[in-house]
């Protein structure tokens, strides 16, 4: 068995395409300073020893008050800054959710048609996420 190098650990930042009705969803940051005010996927830290799809529910429940359900990996993973790496995931709301609303970390949502999904200046590391929905985002 290998031991790893320290410092190599990689955190999973699991990121929420949160689509409805043809639309998906964008959050702006509130905090840190230097993030306020782009826009990204909600989402957050996995927890050590919790499953990517269950920190994306709950993620969403605490920073949007939605009743989430993943739907499907979007395929590849973004790094941010060491040890945090991006993954996505489709997702969509539970019949009954509540709407969401920004509760923590965020201070306005959009849903985006696909022709204004480039209307707000993303955070630089999610734009190649946000490409990669697209690309499979069917129209609608
Ligand atoms: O939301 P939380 O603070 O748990 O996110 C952890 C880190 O992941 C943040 O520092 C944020 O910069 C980053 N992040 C990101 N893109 C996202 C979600 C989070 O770069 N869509």
């Amino acid at each position: 068995m290998t031991r790893m190098t320290p410092g190599a650990e990689r955190i999973v930042v699991v990121g929420a395409a949160l689509l409805d009705g043809g639309r998906l969803l964008a959050a702006r940051r509130s905090a840190p300073a230097d993030l306020a005010g782009r826009w990204e996927l909600p989402g957050g830290k996995v927890e050590a020893g919790e499953r990517p799809e269950d920190a994306l529910v709950r993620e969403l429940r605490e920073e949007l008050g939605v009743d989430a359900e993943p739907l499907g990996r979007v395929p590849g993973e973004w790094p941010l800054r060491t040890p945090y790496v991006l993954q996505v995931w489709t997702a969509r709301l539970r019949p009954g959710s509540p709407g969401p609303r920004p509760l923590e970390d965020h201070d306005e949502l959009r849903w985006l048609t696909r022709a204004e999904l480039w209307d707000v200046p993303w955070l630089d590391q999610d734009v190649p996420a946000v490409r990669e929905v697209t690309a499979r985002w069917r129209a609608g």
